[in-house]
């Protein structure tokens, strides 16, 4: 929960309405573009002047989401996107805790605001940037979090169908469908009441989980291929090249829970997944685990990255092979 002064603050703030910026992290997924929906869908009810401004293009696959077009698209349009956060008295931060998630360009027009930050975030390590900090790694969604805070509001009964459907779409993306250790009983009640609200769920599995291309099946098919294993240190880890991604005319989104295959594997505790991303000039990284094996902090240490103890995400700009051998090596170094 948050603590009760900061809520009291912020009900005083949203009594009337405001110009209002929610931000999710770049390269966003389901969570945070379900918990910036929902939370945009719940000011607007309030007469507030609420805008998503995503530093970069969100997947394919949460275009169904309501109102995601109109979420406004930073790097698309970075005046317009400046000049709205220029004007805004509010801004929310998403499923991030880290300035830099954002990405270059938006976070050095976000470090010349004064404006007042509130974060909703559950990654670990929160940097202070904010003036409201709700952050909690306990919790497996920040979209969950947009639940409890919602209802700290004392405005429980503004989430309606179309808030409840956002929120149901974080809560199921970030815990792989209910199965992640975080998914507690308290998210199971939330999504219970979620259903009641009229979320529906099984259209929304559908959408998120059944809308596979061929070409994407293709993709999964080389990936699975291209899986090396080191038993020895219980690691698995699969590569994409730009050329494959290529071949498959790989779109984004089409890469997104591939990673998690190299847990399913008996005995395995550690795992990865390397995708060249020839335009950023880097190789985008997701790391996996479980039990304790802490990749929050293996990827802080040696691939710039974080988030969770059993998800995170890192990057190289070394090229793929060297980044391999590097990864290798640092697995044999940590892990024997
Ligand atoms: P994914 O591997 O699905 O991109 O990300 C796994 C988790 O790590 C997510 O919670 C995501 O927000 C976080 N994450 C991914 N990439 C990065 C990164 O480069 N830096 C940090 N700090 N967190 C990341
Ligand atoms: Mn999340």
């Amino acid at each position: 929960m948050m603590n009760e002064p900061d809520i009291e603050a912020i009900k005083v703030l949203l009594a009337s309405p405001k110009k209002i910026t929610i931000i999710p992290h770049r390269n966003p997924d389901g969570d945070a573009m379900g918990s910036t929906l929902a939370l945009y869908h719940f000011l607007v009810q309030q007469q507030h002047d609420a805008v998503v401004l995503s530093p970069n293009e969100f997947p394919d696959f949460l275009a169904w989401l309501p109102s995601s077009d109109k979420v406004v698209v930073f790097e698309k349009d970075i005046e317009k996107g400046t000049q709205r956060l220029q004007e805004s008295d509010l801004i929310f931060t998403l499923d991030f805790n880290a300035l830099h998630r954002v990405g270059d360009t938006m976070e050095a027009v976000l470090k010349t605001l004064d404006k007042t930050f509130i974060m909703i975030d559950h990654h670990q390590f929160p940097d202070g940037f904010a003036k409201y900090t709700f952050s909690d790694t306990s919790y497996g969604s920040t979209c969950e979090m947009v639940y409890h805070f919602i209802q700290q509001l004392d405005l429980g009964n503004l989430i309606d169908k179309t808030v409840a459907t956002c929120i149901y779409t974080g809560i199921v993306t970030d815990s792989g469908s209910f199965r992640f250790p975080a998914t507690t009983s308290t998210t199971h009640r939330v999504v219970a009441d979620l259903i009641d609200r009229g979320v529906e769920n099984s259209a929304i599995h559908n959408q998120l989980f059944d809308t596979s291309s061929y070409n994407r099946l293709q993709l999964l098919g080389r990936a699975l291929q291209n899986m090396k294993l080191m038993p020895e240190y219980k690691t698995s880890y699969i590569t994409l090249s730009q050329k494959e991604l290529d071949h498959f005319n790989c779109q984004k989104g089409d890469t997104e829970g591939i990673v998690n295959y190299g847990l399913t594997i008996d005995g395995i505790d550690l795992t990865a997944i390397f995708i060249e991303n020839k335009d950023e000039g880097i190789v985008k990284i997701s790391f996996r685990s479980q039990g304790s094996f802490d990749v929050n902090q293996f990827s802080r240490s040696y691939f710039g990255g974080g988030g969770h103890i059993n998800a995170a995400g890192g990057k190289s700009v070394k090229s793929l092979p060297e980044t391999i051998a590097e990864f290798e090596r640092i697995v044999k170094e940590v892990k024997k």
